[in-house]
């Protein structure tokens, strides 16, 4: 008889198939609900007065010129008095950071409110909101419009949609281009078709880079794309001020009849309405505490605040606030951070005050010839200079040049020459001594030139006469 010997199986068991996870997630089209309340009339005031600044300015004349104009050929900036040349733009790198330092100044006092009261990308697209408000209707009819088949009515009211974010990315880009460009001569070329071709590529760009980001991105610029969402939460301190719910005070969240004694029945001042989530522009749900996406543009206050009103409840259930202030602690608006941050910035606006105050209104350069020196038919040593001055000033002057620091120089050239308004000037000058009167082979002598008009605007160059070695 046959003894079976049992086997057991020991393959080892076959790994499961890896799962594919999708990191991907396709958008959410955000269907904000239109509301007021103070804070949008806050927004509203900002952006238009932004709107006019940005439209406005480029029609502005100043002394029969556009007053605020980047020549660029030219490398000549015009802002209403002033004019700004390459060699000035340590200023406005200057100004570029007291800016930053501005923004770094408000984020770490009053957390985003540039992102949601005055950026332009938020600007723009509460228009593009309004817009979309005005063709397509409110919030549930957009909703429904965008679930129906196409048809004629839907078509008329998307149509009128695009063309009016058309227009107005239109106007967005022209007069973009036109603070580079005088926009008056711009716009009779256009109508005229005889514009430059660089002016009209940059129109389309700056029009389709507005359509696409306050009509089709909208809140993934703030999410993804802008870089100052993504470091501005390490400015934010436990004092910054926030966009928050009071969680304490609000919850359990949940219906309930107005009138009835709902703390009786465990319930806090969240009635779960879900307004605050429909209005606010980034889709998110302030409920689930401070998020990236929240630009801090107080929507979801009004919101809630006017849901409190109906309900006799107190408003500030969403509120600007403070972390320790959720805490129960209490808040330290002023705090050496922020007196730091306060300090930096007055001290670089006085002194970009003073070196725009005390800025020269003529620029003076001076080159040697490549010849070291020669000798002329008196046996006197000569030096040959190109003196270059610009007449940085808003108006024609006279300038004197003159060249001093050695005794016995005699001067051959012009010595008094006109220039208009912005004009670049070189003088060629020969200056010569008798060798014997020279101290040394090289010599340090100074250029200066004054306006008779203005004896303020005047400006020294260093320079060297050379001769033969002294013995
Ligand atoms: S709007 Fe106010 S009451 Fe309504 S869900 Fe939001 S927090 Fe709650
Ligand atoms: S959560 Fe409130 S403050 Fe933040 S983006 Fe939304 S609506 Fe604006």
């Amino acid at each position: 008889m046959s003894e079976q010997i049992p086997v057991q199986d020991v393959t080892p068991p076959r790994p499961k198939p890896a799962e594919t996870v999708e990191l991907y997630a396709a958008r959410e089209k955000i269907y904000t609900r239109a509301f007021t309340g103070l804070f949008r009339n806050l927004r509203i005031v900002g952006g238009a007065f932004l709107f006019l600044l940005y439209f406005g300015t480029v029609w502005l004349d100043w002394n029969g010129r556009q007053a605020v104009w980047w020549d660029l050929p030219e490398r000549k900036f015009f802002i209403f008095g002033a004019t700004f040349w390459p060699q000035d733009f340590v200023l406005l790198s200057a100004l570029l950071i007291i800016a930053a330092f501005g923004l770094f100044f408000i984020t770490v006092f009053a957390g985003r409110v540039w992102c949601g009261y005055t950026c332009p990308q938020s600007v723009w697209t509460w228009i593009f909101m309004w817009c979309e408000k005005v063709t397509e209707g409110d919030r549930n009819q957009r909703m429904k419009l965008d679930k129906a088949p196409m048809s004629g009515p839907k078509l008329l009211r998307k149509s009128a949609k695009h063309t009016l974010w058309l227009l107005i990315s239109l106007a967005t880009g022209l007069t973009f281009v036109g603070y580079f460009y005088p926009i008056r001569d711009l716009v009779v070329q256009i109508a005229t078709f005889q514009a430059d071709e660089l002016a009209l590529f940059w129109i389309g760009f700056f029009t389709l880079a507005t359509y696409g980001n306050a009509g089709w991105l909208r809140e993934q610029v703030c999410v993804y794309m802008c870089p100052y969402s993504r470091f501005q939460s390490v400015m934010f301190d436990k004092d910054t001020l926030i966009v928050s719910y009071d969680p304490r005070r609000g919850e359990k969240r949940g219906p309930r009849k107005k009138g009835i004694d709902y703390k009786a029945q465990g319930l806090g001042d969240c009635i779960d309405c879900t307004m605050c989530v429909q209005v606010c522009p980034t889709g998110i749900d302030i409920r689930d505490g401070l998020q990236i996406e929240c630009i801090g543009c107080a929507a979801c206050i009004d919101a809630c605040d006017t849901i409190m009103d109906k309900m006799n409840y107190p408003r500030g259930l969403i509120s600007y606030t403070t972390e320790h202030n959720l805490s129960g602690q209490k808040t330290q608006l002023v705090r050496p951070r922020l007196i730091g941050y306060a300090i930096a910035l007055l001290a670089m606006i006085s002194v970009l005050g003073y070196a725009i105050a005390t800025r020269s209104l003529v620029e003076l350069d001076v080159s040697k010839d490549r010849v070291l020196y020669r000798e002329n038919e008196q046996g006197r040593i000569e030096n040959v200079y190109t003196v270059k001055l610009v007449n940085k000033a808003q108006r024609d002057l006279t300038f004197v040049i003159q060249a001093e620091g050695l005794e016995g120089l005699v001067y051959e050239g012009r010595r008094e020459v006109h220039t208009s308004a912005g004009e670049v000037l070189s003088v060629p000058v020969e200056l010569s001594i008798e060798p014997e009167k020279m101290p040394s082979s090289t010599n340090t002598i100074t250029f200066r030139v004054e306006s008779p008009d203005d004896p303020s605007i005047h400006s020294d160059a260093k320079s060297r006469f050379i001769g033969p070695s002294v013995r």
